[in-house]
């Protein structure tokens, strides 16, 4: 527990912050093989090696995939690959872990094993494994802290479920999830975890696309949870990112948005030609840094 010993901001001030870098990451879910995740890695290496984009892109394969998708990650770093050229970053993710090292876990992945396939990045509470794998915000924040512990970064899924919209308690479901997935942490962590908003009516197929006002908003509320767990500088510091249902054509509309710091993408960037298409239009319709603000809420007219 944190207790919060910054100084609270004045009432309805915010702060417009696009320091924090954009993040895009996209999970394969259980899709591909190990010949598919290398194609795609090697596609996805030849446009970032030519592209000027400043944005840290995360692929999260199935676990069966990691080798091989390190090993072709690794070949795209080779000497004379000239990767200073490129700004962005691609990094390997994993879909899950175990908050136990080791042990009589059946079926199970710790952290040191991810490592072992140089994984630096972990999904953890994901949507999908809390309402069908009996994933709870205990055991997501049990994770959370192995994963930091271990030196991995960790994303963090948060998101109302249908009734939670439904009954208007879904402010309360996101902060609450955040405060206990946070619980472990300390402050100075917080600047390399990512949480990921992704309201369940909005993911998969049949999902409703969320409005990048109304995602925006609760990116607020969402920040405004941790300001008061971790304190000030570790609200601005955290990346919190959207997902469900996002694609190449509802990707600028989130890109505008001040509180969203990037996408958490499924379905569209099942091949690599999707992704690369969510982050170009992602990146091309991001403000200019100097047109950022600092405002009171309900000031927003003139923000983008
Ligand atoms: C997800 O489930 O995390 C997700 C983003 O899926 P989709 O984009 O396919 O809705």
């Amino acid at each position: 527990m944190h207790s919060n010993s910054a100084a609270p901001p004045a009432p309805g001030a915010f702060v417009m912050n696009r320091s924090r870098r954009s993040w895009i990451g996209t999970s394969w879910k259980m899709n591909k093989t190990r010949a598919e995740a290398a194609a795609y890695v090697a596609e996805l290496c030849d446009w970032m090696r030519d592209s000027e984009l400043d944005v840290s892109a995360v692929i999260f394969p199935p676990f069966t995939a990691l080798p091989i998708a390190s090993a072709q990650l690794a070949s795209c770093r080779a000497p004379g690959d000239a990767p200073e050229r490129t700004r962005g970053s691609l990094q390997l993710g994993a879909q899950n872990m175990h908050w136990q090292p080791r042990g009589a876990q059946t079926g199970e992945i710790s952290a040191e094993m991810l490592l072992d396939c140089d994984v630096s990045v972990v999904e953890i509470g994901h949507y999908e494994r809390r309402e069908n794998c009996g994933e709870t915000d205990r055991s997501v924040s049990m994770k959370a802290a192995s994963a930091v512990a271990a030196g991995l970064e960790p994303v963090i899924c948060i998101g109302d479920s249908p009734d939670d919209r439904r009954y208007g308690v879904a402010a309360e479901t996101v902060s609450r999830q955040a405060k206990i997935a946070l619980h472990g942490l300390e402050p100075e962590a917080l600047g390399s975890v990512v949480l990921a908003y992704e309201p369940g009516w909005a993911i998969g197929a049949g999902g409703t696309q969320a409005e990048a006002a109304d995602v925006e908003a609760m990116h607020r509320v969402i920040r405004d949870a941790v300001r008061a767990s971790h304190g000030q500088e570790a609200a601005e510091q955290i990346r919190v990112v959207c997902g469900g249902s996002v694609d190449a054509a509802n990707a600028p509309g989130y890109a505008r948005e001040t509180s969203i710091d990037g996408l958490f993408v499924g379905r569209a960037a099942l091949t690599a030609a999707g992704f690369i298409e969510v982050i170009e239009q992602y990146c091309a319709a991001l403000p200019a840094a100097d047109s950022e603000l600092v405002g009171a809420e309900g000031d927003t007219d003139d923000r983008h």
